[in-house]
């Protein structure tokens, strides 16, 4: 019969960061359903997108030959893409001919323009070793650190504050922590809808008993489940959090012992925090002092209390200084270092952990080891055999801002869909537009492909075996599944195709083999072998030995800082780089949905998920609707200073009113183009949950 599968393969979700474990139940090369597997995050249980997002893999739409520009079609970033005439733009090409014109035109960039002409953005959708492996060609055989992934539009600004504040930018404590602590804050982040098995969790665990706060301008379906909801003004999240740390200090809530033996800074901190007590600070961020006074309470003195957070701290240009704050809370009070406590930014691809890790970030080498520091450099060089550039390179924004300028001109984008991701997603596609050569490998023609002068069609998840790292430090392994369709590659092939035409010379037989020179270099995973992947399927870092256990909650004695000690930093309250004004006055805040991931390349083309939601929306709250004269389903117009777009309004009372929330998966009506392009100074995130916006029927 159809339906029975004739091999199991245990492998990983593709989509968030949770790292659910499932078995692809497969026949003739095709993914027949999927189940889900007792993996540490999941323990079986997956949510709608792992479960029946997997038919993307066999779209007819997959690419399946090298495809070149045709000679005299231009490139238009206002050209809006259409599948049925891509033969019209491309031409199909043997493996050889696109590989030696990549190989031939990148170099000839490099040779003529200098090694910063050319950057390289890799993909949190791939492997840790196909991020080791594009960074280390963009390191060593473009010869700049103009590397960058989507970490930058995520987490960079978290990961800034934690590496500063307490010296690693991942988690403390898993996920399943929860269910071991008294209180758990949840700030900016929705995690029925992005990380909905995480989700899970923290329903369980406060049906045992735990008190859940949630922070947030929006409300959401967890609202049902929380101790107190706190539905501060968008933007006022460091006055929200400088006042219960004012509580803390002044009531002495504060963990004196901790805070001598453990970190330093306290007095500034200390005194910054004076300035904001509640009753200043309740006009400003929404939420009234009594409320502020019970949380701040209730987070201090009980016995484990964790803070996770998403985007919606990270996503701002004071993004950064919003985790200083969660970071000190966690300080003051003692609140990390033990089971059920801690810190947790929530991971949002499957990979955008691991690919950090990888070294796919223009500033750090693999392990977060600084491009600047001469023992890094010196070790790198050791390694990779080669002179490496000593400079930091560009970040994404900072990319197409230089591509624009002509300082950038050839591009190799692995798995990345700036053209969808982007803020000021118009800009972004001009940038692209206007490179001397630009190169795209990935499954579909997706809207960053059709600018391309040539596409290489690469490998879906099932269809190849590597290393995935989750949002709780849990190195996994994905296996092959499912053979690629046509022509497609594997992207660790293809990757290596092209170095060899940049004059690389590489070695490597088997993804193991990458992996073990990720272990030679990295000593957090240094004790992790590829026999015991095999084996175990998973393995927590840091796990520096042969056999170690992997350590589920750090900090328990110290932190990774030079001193040992963690440092507090004070923030002040800076505002949005874009308020509404008379001409522009509701607050835009993009997001995701429950079905689509991200840009929607993959989801968009899942059956299921597709069918669940079809058609871009904007979500508004009814008074807002009644306001403008419509009613849901009526067509809505939404402009910026950098664009427009128009999507069906949808009904949604958690949406604050004077705010409208847009998912970014929507091709149709990217709501990138709206967005605002100002970084946070130190992760250089762009601030995608706050610009200013008009809305319009029709
Ligand atoms: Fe996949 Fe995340 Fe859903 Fe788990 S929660 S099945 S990892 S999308």
């Amino acid at each position: 019969a159809l339906s029975i599968p004739d091999k199991k393969v245990d492998s990983v979700c593709p989509y968030c960061g949770v790292g659910c474990q499932l078995t692809y139940n497969v026949k003739d090369n095709k993914i027949l359903y999927v189940e889900g597997r007792d993996g540490p995050a999941n323990h079986a249980r997956l949510c709608v997108k792992g479960r029946y997002g997997f038919d993307y893999a066999h779209h007819p739409q997959r690419l399946t030959k090298p495809l070149i520009r045709r000679a005299g079609v231009p490139k238009r970033a206002d050209m809006a893409m259409d599948p049925e005439r891509v033969m019209d733009v491309f031409r199909e090409a043997t493996w050889e001919e696109a590989l030696d014109l990549v190989g031939n035109r990148l170099s000839s960039i490099r040779d003529h323009y200098g090694k910063k002409a050319l950057a390289g953005f890799g993909s949190a959708k791939g492997s840790n070793e196909e991020a080791y492996l594009f960074q280390k060609l963009v390191r060593t055989g473009f010869g700049s650190n103009n590397v960058d992934h989507c970490t930058r539009l995520c987490h960079a600004s978290s990961v800034a504050a934690l590496l500063e504040g307490i010296g690693s930018g991942a988690v403390s404590n898993p996920v399943m922590d929860v269910t071991k602590a008294e209180v758990v804050i949840i700030i900016g982040a929705n995690p029925t809808v992005n990380h909905p098995v995480a989700a899970t969790w923290i329903k369980n665990a406060v049906k045992n008993g735990t008190k859940l706060i949630i922070a947030d301008p929006r409300r959401s379906d967890m609202d049902r489940l929380t101790h107190r909801f706190l539905q501060f003004k968008a933007d006022t999240d460091v006055a929200l959090l400088n006042a219960m740390m004012h509580v803390i200090v002044h009531e002495g809530l504060v963990d004196e012992q901790f805070i001598a033996s453990r970190t330093i800074g306290y007095e500034e901190l200390k005194h910054n925090v004076e300035g904001y007590s509640p009753e200043l600070m309740a006009p400003v961020c929404g939420i009234d002092a009594d409320t502020i006074r019970y949380v701040a309470r209730l987070y201090a003195t009980s016995k484990a209390s964790m803070i996770l957070w998403g985007m919606g701290v990270s996503q701002h240009v004071h993004g950064t200084d919003n985790v200083r704050c969660l970071i000190a809370l966690a300080l003051m009070t003692g609140q990390i270092g033990r089971p059920g406590t801690g810190l947790h930014p929530l991971r949002g691809q499957n990979n955008v952990q691991g690919a950090s890790d990888a070294g796919l970030i223009p500033m750090m080498y693999p392990d977060y080891q600084r491009v600047d520091n001469p023992e890094a450099i010196m070790k790198f060089e050791r390694l990779w055999g080669t002179t490496l550039d000593k400079e930091p390179g560009l970040t994404v924004v900072e990319v197409m801002h230089a591509a624009k300028e002509g300082k950038v001109r050839g591009m190799y984008i692995m798995g990345e869909n700036p053209a969808m991701s982007d803020p000021d997603a118009n800009h972004a596609r001009e940038a692209m537009a206007a490179l001397d050569h630009l190169v795209v490998q990935d499954i579909f023609l997706t809207e960053t492909a059709y600018l391309a002068d040539v596409v290489l069609p690469a490998s879906a998840f099932p269809e190849k075996t590597g290393t995935f790292t989750n949002t709780d430090r849990l190195v996994q392994l994905g296996r092959q599944a499912i053979d690629p369709p046509g022509d497609a590659r594997q992207d660790l092939w293809i990757i290596q195709q092209i170095a060899e035409r940049m004059g690389l010379d590489w070695h490597y037989t088997d993804v193991s083999d990458v992996f073990d020179e990720m272990r030679r270099s990295m000593p957090t995973i240094a004790g992790i072998t590829w026999e015991r992947l095999l084996d175990e399927h998973a393995v927590t870092y840091p796990c520096t030995e042969e056999g170690d256990a992997g350590d589920a909650v750090v900090f328990t004695d110290h932190f990774p800082t030079a001193t040992g000690k963690a440092r507090f930093v004070p923030v002040e309250v800076i505002p949005a780089a874009e308020k509404p004004d008379a001409a522009y006055p509701h607050v835009l805040i993009t997001g995701r949905q429950l079905e689509h991931w991200h840009t929607g390349s993959m989801t968009r083309r899942a059956t299921v998920l597709d069918a669940l939601e079809p058609d871009p929306v904007a979500l508004l709250h009814p008074l807002d609707l009644e306001r403008l004269g419509g009613k849901a389903g009526d067509l809505v117009t939404l402009t910026s200073r950098r664009g427009e777009v128009a999507l069906y309004a949808r009904v949604d009372e958690g949406t604050p009113v004077g705010a409208v929330f847009v998912p970014f998966c929507y091709y149709e009506a990217a709501i990138n183009k709206l967005t605002n392009p100002a970084l946070d100074p130190f992760g250089k995130i762009p601030e995608f949950k706050y610009c200013a916006v008009r809305l319009s029927l029709g």
